[in-house]
């Protein structure tokens, strides 16, 4: 059986290998280890092959993980979908915040982020896919949610986040991400990521720019309850 080391090796490799295919610097990728449903043994074990950035998709599992290698100086990311009730405490506890698509929620991260903390790091989820997802601002309401998110005090804007619909196709997927990065592009604003690319996508993630690919299955092995 592969190790959770193994794993981060054989992802390695592929985030390499695609950053050569497409003339970047391999450094020039973050790998973000999505650990929602894996015990706080998994992730201190990432952490001894070397990852340092985990991402959690629900409040309360993370909190426990958080308590339990509060040892470890890790940088957590909150990726799922946010409700009103929990921004104070994601606002107190995270690093990063990809999936913001409203400004209301925005605005109560920058209202609760602690002034002893640097300002929260904000990716805008926007969804390249139509209806098939139901999270993620549409692409025509971006520019105005950037600009409004931009001016708020507490939060630096970072860049987008996407979940292209699922697909094996790599024409389908190079669109998917292609559409991110130019949508990135067209807002007048210093972003520098694009928190894109999962398990079975990062290849075509790369190529076409992100910045953090977000991987789960492929380093810590299938979930053994539903993926949201
Ligand atoms: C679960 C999840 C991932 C990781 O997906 P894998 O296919 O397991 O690599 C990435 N991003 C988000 C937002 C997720 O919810």
């Amino acid at each position: 059986m592969s190790t959770i080391a193994d794993n981060i090796a054989l992802v390695s490799a592929r985030i390499r290998a695609a950053a050569q295919a497409s003339q970047r610097d391999e450094s020039s990728v973050r790998l973000l280890a999505v650990s929602k449903t894996k015990p706080a043994a998994a992730l201190r074990e990432a952490y001894a092959a070397g990852l340092r950035d985990f991402g959690e998709n629900y409040l309360q599992e993370a909190l426990g993980k958080q308590a339990e290698l509060g040892d470890l100086p890790l940088s957590w990311h909150f990726i799922g979908p946010i409700q009103s009730n929990k921004t104070r405490a994601i606002a107190e506890n995270f690093a990063w915040v990809h999936s913001v698509d409203r400004l209301k929620i925005a605005q109560r991260l920058s209202e609760q982020r602690p002034a002893d903390l640097p300002p929260l790091n904000i990716c805008i989820q926007v969804n390249v896919s139509g209806e098939a997802s139901k999270s993620g601002c549409t692409p025509a309401d971006l520019p105005a949610l950037a600009s409004a998110i931009s001016a708020l005090p507490r939060l630096k804007l970072r860049g987008l986040m996407a979940i292209p619909e699922p697909t094996e196709d790599r024409a389908a997927q190079d669109a998917a991400f292609a559409a991110v990065r130019r949508l990135n592009e067209s807002l007048d604003l210093p972003t520098d990521t694009l928190s894109m690319g999962m398990s079975h996508d990062l290849e075509a993630a790369i190529a076409q720019g992100a910045t953090w690919v977000r991987i789960g299955t492929a380093l810590f092995g299938a979930r053994d309850y539903g993926q949201p």
